[in-house]
């Protein structure tokens, strides 16, 4: 047992007393209790648990144990606890790390091993689909990159659905993934009620007669005209938490930014030759051929901090259908704008060869605007 394993079973068994339906706090969940004897040899825990939740809703680097490790992936300026639910980062690391590579599946026992499980298939699709793609012929494997791109693509312009709605989406690629591996990454929505959806942060749950989201930091205010109301009707579906966390959020910026460039792409007839979004089973985000055969790889990055962003940049892959001239890491606007000295930190921090660059997403919509514009001019001219 190390000390993130310890990091790890608090995060775990939080999210496990918080999805109680019952609300009834003992016997605790057995990775909270492991956490609680962990941390208590340090000699630092207050004593009831009430206490401890209110510790645990303050800046984590203000408690836990100093000569401890707390994970990259983690920002210890956040707490764990706020109103009876993980924080959002404790959330996102739930999601994005434990249940997105696993972790939990394979190392730590769950109460609720059926709701991480749920919550990984969308990783074990993946998976599967290259390992299929290893094997199969050229055609099958542009067969089996489309597919995988459609459901991603579905699972973000339709956070809220029906079976019937997935059935008659996925019918003619069913032999290749099976439409119940689809439908699985929904959940029902069993409340009957009218849903709401935030353009920006996803499903919404009301909360005291206030819509929220799950990344309350980044957007909080729901009353603005991104927030529509989705009727219910009898099967409604709604993408899963982990769903939401993997797929949806980050999904958000990637098709706004090919929207732009489909746009691009129509005022500049002929100049782009295709745009790919994750090509290759997400190698990376979009691949944008010019006329003049070279090619763009884009990589979109939505994260709260530029040096922790930085040290996980690296050269874009670029073998066979992968290679391109010239690849961009590509900051969503408003992430970019959140801290005047954003784009500074993460430029100044990063490692990339010249081939890379670091641009705001209106940079790069520029960038790529002027490059078609040279191109359509040059076909005029030739
Ligand atoms: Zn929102």
């Amino acid at each position: 047992m190390n000390e993130v394993d310890a990091f790890n079973l608090l995060i775990i068994g939080l999210k496990e007393f918080f999805d109680r339906p019952d609300n009834e706090p003992y016997p605790l969940p057995q990775n909270l209790a492991r956490a609680t004897q962990i941390l208590f040899q340090t000699g630092q825990l207050p004593p009831t648990l009430w206490q401890m939740l209110q510790r645990w809703s303050q800046p984590v680097q203000d408690w836990w144990p100093e000569s401890w490790y707390i994970p990259d992936n983690f920002d210890p300026t956040f707490g764990l606890v706020r109103e009876r639910s993980l924080t959002e980062e404790g959330l996102s690391y739930y999601y994005n790390v434990l249940v997105g590579k696993a972790a939990i599946t394979t190392s730590y026992r769950f109460e609720h091993t059926q709701h991480a499980l749920d919550n990984f298939r969308f990783q074990r699709l993946l998976n599967e689909l290259k390992a299929e793609r290893e094997t199969a012929p050229e055609v099958g494997q542009q067969a089996i990159d489309a597919v995988y791109t459609q459901i991603r693509r579905y699972l973000i312009e339709h956070p809220f659905t029906t079976t019937a709605a997935i059935r008659q989406a996925f019918w003619k690629s069913r032999k290749i993934v099976p439409i119940e591996d689809v439908s699985g990454l929904y959940e029902e929505c069993s409340d009957s009620t009218t849903q709401w959806l935030c353009h920006r942060c996803g499903p919404l749950h009301g909360q005291n007669g206030r819509l929220h989201g799950v990344q309350p930091t980044r957007c909080n205010n729901h009353t603005h005209n991104t927030t529509q109301a989705v009727p219910w009707e009898a099967g409604m579906l709604r993408i899963r938490p982990g769903i939401h966390w993997q797929v949806y959020l980050p999904g958000v910026p990637e098709l706004k930014l090919l929207a732009d460039l489909e746009r691009i792409q129509t005022t500049h007839n002929h100049a782009i030759r295709q745009l790919t979004l994750w090509p290759m089973l997400d190698q990376y985000d979009i691949r944008i051929e010019f006329s003049d055969g070279t090619a763009w790889a884009v990589d979109i990055k939505d994260h709260r901090n530029p040096v922790r962003l930085a040290s996980t940049l690296t050269i874009l892959p670029g073998i066979g259908a992968l290679a391109y001239r010239a690849g961009f890491y590509v900051i969503p606007d408003d992430r970019a704008q959140s801290d005047q000295i954003y784009m500074r930190l993460l430029g100044e921090n990063a490692q990339l060869p010249a081939s890379i660059s670091i641009l705001t997403h209106s940079q790069f919509v520029e960038r790529v605007t002027q490059h078609a514009r040279a191109l359509s001019t040059k076909r005029k001219k030739a």
